[in-house]
């Protein structure tokens, strides 16, 4: 994994430019990938560009390119001043739908961390249509992406309304990625398995805005060492591009600077009769990228 450098000599090149006035509190890594306190992009300050052409450039350290050999680096701005870094993460033999793209990972991390909406992405490359529709249901059409080539710090800024005009999407301001109720899941006998416990709560953070239907799915997974990391079915409104269970639980382990193969035991929890089952995608997945790891589902 990329190593984590203090952003100590970016931090004051950033404030000590010309345009952008000193900042009392300079921002820092909290996580592999999580920062806090960075500078709104500004396109129109040099030092700030060149804050974020490096923060992008880490961005792209964490990425996974194995099929296209190509980085990819994104930046979520959070609306709690939190940034969140992410990465193209490629799976090779896995589906093409399996692949996790920058912002997406981004996005994805920011929702892990309990954010409630974003304010602005950058990233590297200009979202593909998968991407721009999970941007437009982060929950405002005014959010401004902002694509920055962090080699040559040439830069072209527009709103998701812009980008994906016209977009089908269940989102609302009140029902959205980020702002959506906790789901209620229950289940007979919580305390059979550990595991079970973790995979309920990956459940309930799951995003599902076409409602009536039974399409959520709770993962969770123990590493070897002894670490345990959850996740839950993002439902996208169409339903594709729907982020799963194992990409939501595959971007947490990355952002925490895992290795995929150290899972050791994964569990999932999914409805009866469910609409949409998670399970087989995720035992799929599993076996390319931890192939000792077993796998279990648990009906509630
Ligand atoms: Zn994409």
């Amino acid at each position: 994994m990329p190593s984590v450098t203090p952003l100590s000599s970016l931090v004051t090149a950033a404030q000590t430019g010309p345009e952008e006035p000193p900042k009392s509190n300079p921002p820092f890594f909290t996580a592999p990938m999580v920062i806090e306190n960075l500078p709104p992009y500004r396109p129109e300050h040099p030092a700030t560009v060149s804050l974020y052409q490096e923060l992008l450039i880490k961005a792209q350290a964490f990425a996974s390119p194995a099929v296209s050999g190509r980085r990819v680096g994104a930046i979520a701005i959070g609306e709690s001043g939190k940034a969140y870094l992410g990465a193209n993460i490629e799976l090779k033999g896995c589906a093409p739908g399996d692949t996790i793209h920058a912002e997406t990972f981004a996005i994805t991390l920011a929702r892990a961390h309990g954010e409630t909406g974003l304010s602005a992405m950058v990233q590297t490359l200009q979202p593909c249509g998968s991407c721009r529709q999970i941007l437009a249901e982060a929950g405002s059409p005014s959010l401004s992406v902002h694509i920055l080539n962090p080699d040559t710090a040439n830069s072209v800024h527009k709103r998701i309304d812009n980008l994906f005009p016209h977009s089908y999407s269940y989102a609302t301001a009140s029902l959205n990625l980020f702002n959506h109720p906790q789901l209620t899941v229950h289940h007979d006998d919580p305390d059979a398995f550990p595991l079970i416990q973790s995979a309920l709560s990956g459940a309930r953070q799951c995003y599902l805005p076409n409602p009536g239907r039974k399409t959520w799915s709770g993962i969770a997974a123990k590493l070897k060492n002894g670490k345990v990391y959850i996740g839950g079915a993002i439902t996208i409104s169409g339903p594709n591009p729907t982020i799963t269970p194992i990409q939501d639980l595959l971007i947490r382990l990355t952002s925490h600077g895992e290795s995929l193969s150290d899972i050791e035991h994964v569990h999932m929890i999914e409805p009866r009769q469910p609409d949409y089952s998670f399970f087989r995608n995720a035992e799929a997945v599993l076996e390319k990228v931890a192939p000792c790891a077993t796998i279990h589902k648990t009906q509630a």
